[in-house]
């Protein structure tokens, strides 16, 4: 990967940016697109759009939303702990024994998330998986004031991890899910402008969307403030090749194998057929993914906005969903950004995307 690209992905990633806390990711987002966007909008909602050919009637949006999952602080118990709820889907068997940054007003502070030593859990509880309501964050604090004069009520946390390069093409972080997605629109737009063969009358929306951990929020305001005939969400995707996973239920999705291309209900047919089309021509590898109804994507929102938009939807293979430690390959993501831009490429101002027997 190139090494400015390779920068802004380790840099959006280790910007903590939980469901409604998206700002930080959000200045790093126009910090690096600024160079080759036509326009940059940030909307109320808080989400930014990079876009080429701004005046085009025909308008392409891709998504990659900028938040990630979190912790938010919800009670300040009198001993100085730190009670908290997760922000977007959480396992409650990854906080046990985390180190986390705080996120105040003042900066960033150090804390623990605490639980009861396995000598001291009684018979029963060593069985059960613990619940986030019963772990805390502790922050040196000896009571109630003192946690106070750093912490208030509201303040979210992010795991102590960062960006690391694995062996081979493959990397570690938090926040893949789905920063890499912003990286992806972001580098897609680059692609267009530095590459060419946009059509001057086609614009392109590279939207770092917002809050789409909790409901696919941003996805939803972006889609109907924009209003395109078409769009590609890009998120990640489970990857089906680690033990315990069965491929009769879920299908097969590799790492390195390349994105994936969502079919079913949730993609418009051809978008579905450009982007094959696209993969072919221009030998990029993918991997075809199946769902029979809506996803849990920014797709899900934009397809039924408005009066409806002909969606897409592209995956980066993913090992280890929503815990500190998700795990891609980086060529799968080059991979996806090409795609995106070539699947724009063939887009026209006069493409019909209207579903007919081919
Ligand atoms: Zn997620």
């Amino acid at each position: 990967m190139r090494s400015d690209s390779l920068d802004f992905l380790k840099q959006i990633v280790n910007t903590p940016s939980p469901s409604g806390y998206e700002e930080r990711a959000a200045e790093v987002y126009r910090g690096y697109a600024q160079s080759f966007a036509d326009k940059l909008t940030t909307d109320v909602h808080g989400n930014v759009s990079a876009i080429l050919n701004p005046d085009a009637t025909m308008k392409i949006m891709l998504a990659g939303h900028m938040d990630e999952i979190g912790l938010i602080i919800h009670y300040v118990g009198e001993d100085g702990l730190l009670y908290f709820t997760g922000i977007g889907g959480h396992d409650s068997v990854v906080p046990v024994g985390q180190r986390v940054w705080i996120h105040t007003e003042k900066g960033r502070i150090p804390g623990v998330i605490g639980r009861k030593a396995i000598h001291l859990l009684e018979e029963d509880e060593r069985k059960k998986k613990p619940e986030i309501k019963d772990l805390w964050i502790d922050i040196g604090a000896s009571n109630r004031s003192e946690a106070e004069e750093f912490v208030s009520l509201g303040d979210v946390a992010t795991y102590q991890v960062e960006f690391e390069t694995l062996l081979g093409d493959r990397a570690a972080a938090r926040g893949f899910d789905n920063k890499v997605g912003s990286f992806i629109v972001a580098e897609t737009l680059r692609l267009l402008k530095e590459d060419g063969g946009l059509d001057p009358g086609v614009g392109v929306y590279a939207v770092a969307t917002v809050q789409e951990e909790i409901g696919l929020r941003g996805a939803r305001t972006s889609s109907f403030s924009i209003n395109p005939q078409c769009g590609l969400a890009v998120d990640v995707n489970h990857a089906i090749d680690t033990p315990g996973l069965s491929k009769t239920r879920y299908g097969t999705l590799d790492l390195g194998k390349g994105p994936s291309v969502m079919r079913g209900a949730n993609t418009n047919p051809i978008v579905f057929r450009t982007i094959l089309e696209a993969a072919k021509q221009d030998e990029i590898p993918y991997q075809v993914d199946v769902a029979p109804g809506g996803t849990g994507t920014d797709a899900n929102a934009m397809q039924i906005s408005g009066g409806g938009m002909a969606t897409g939807l592209l995956g980066v293979p993913l090992r280890y969903m929503h815990t500190p430690c998700e795990v891609l390959s980086l060529i799968d993501v080059e991979n996806c950004a090409r795609l995106m831009a070539a699947f724009c490429r063939r887009i026209k101002p006069t493409t019909d995307f209207t579903p007919r027997v081919f």
